[in-house]
């Protein structure tokens, strides 16, 4: 998926450090309404990045889509220093990308498109048979920052249909990425960092790296931590230095845990490029429009790559998303703010 805002802000994300984090917390971050461009705008809710909550671990963007019958028709689009972490809750998507890539990806599955220093994609829902109704789509969309000595390795991708599931007291967990609960996910991550889609009833006690801040979305039912409730709709953030969290869950209760050890640098975030200066993402940017028009074999030989089936020889389904302009304004730092 994009970052489809019309006219994004940019967001410098400011490193965490261990003595930057609260410890042991729950704060309620409200998701959002972002609103979106595009003939069928898709009903998208945004919890990160927030205004003094940048990331969770490396975890930068996280956007909730559906439930409803709308159809993903995401064009080609860049991105730079990030991985996109795709994990549908109903619903089939195609996924085409530059590093020659054409694969659907179904519940259950998980899609992990590492962008590097440069990578272009397309997302479609995949339609019914003709008159049949569309089937329902929900899914949620990552992003996690790569580190620096990461950030302009070559793109690639990777899709696991079967991932490990844990178990333990009181809860269920598929392992999207990272350790959790003594499973391993076989996804190809470069920072300490766990994502699991956590089922639970009643009682329970999850097992976690206390060097590690973590959050969790509550996606059906709810939850009860530290007393507090934590209902489906905001992200809760629960800081570091918890071995354990014991929650009370209503019954069916699922939701997504995300963690990862404080990212500890500065994070330029704009459009759908993660870097550190404001001349890098211009240029990053300059570089995605210098690929308008060209053939397909100079698009496949430009920074962003060609996603075939989407070049000027493609017909109908031809098209790319062009980047909207810079703000003018210089970037305002954007603080931490989670004691
Ligand atoms: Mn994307």
């Amino acid at each position: 998926m994009t970052n489809l805002e019309i006219a994004p802000q940019q967001e410098v994300c400011p490193p965490a450090s261990p003595n930057g984090t609260p410890g042991p917390c729950l704060q309620l971050w409200p998701e959002r309404e972002v609103p979106l461009g595009g003939v069928r705008a898709m009903n998208v809710k945004r919890t990160l990045p927030q205004r003094g909550l940048p990331t969770i671990g490396a975890w930068c963007f996280l956007d909730s889509f559906g439930p409803d019958r709308t159809a993903m028709s995401v064009l080609p689009h860049p991105h730079i220093g990030l991985q996109t972490v795709t994990w549908p809750l109903a619903g089939h998507i195609r996924h085409r990308d530059s590093v020659g890539s054409d694969v659907v990806v179904r519940p259950g599955e998980l899609n992990i498109m590492t962008a590097g220093h440069g990578v272009s994609h397309s997302e479609f829902a995949v339609l019914p048979p003709a008159g049949a109704e569309m089937p329902v789509q929900r899914g949620l969309q990552l992003w996690v920052a790569l580190p620096d000595q990461h950030r302009h390795r070559q793109p690639a991708f990777e899709q696991h249909r079967a991932l490990p599931v844990a178990s333990g007291e009181g809860f269920t967990a598929t392992v999207m990425v990272g350790e959790f609960a003594g499973a391993v996910s076989p996804a190809t991550m470069y920072s300490p960092i766990v994502g699991a889609d956590v089922s639970c009833e009643g009682d329970g006690v999850l097992p976690l790296d206390p060097r590690f801040e973590h959050g969790i979305l509550v996606l059906d039912g709810g939850l009860a931590v530290d007393g507090q409730d934590l209902p489906a709709g905001p992200l809760g953030y629960l800081g570091t230095g918890r071995s354990e969290l014991p929650i009370q869950a209503l019954p069916g209760t699922r939701f997504l845990l995300i963690g990862g050890e404080p990212f500890g640098e500065e994070l330029l975030m704009w459009w759908n490029f993660v870097g550190r200066t404001h001349d890098e993402v211009e240029q990053a940017r300059d570089e995605w429009e210098a690929q308008t028009g060209l053939s397909d074999a100079d698009t496949a030989a430009a920074r962003y790559g060609l996603v075939r089936g989407h070049g000027p020889d493609a017909g109908a389904e031809a098209g790319r998303i062009p980047a909207p302009p810079l703000p003018g304004v210089r970037l305002t730092p954007r603080k931490r703010a989670v004691d």
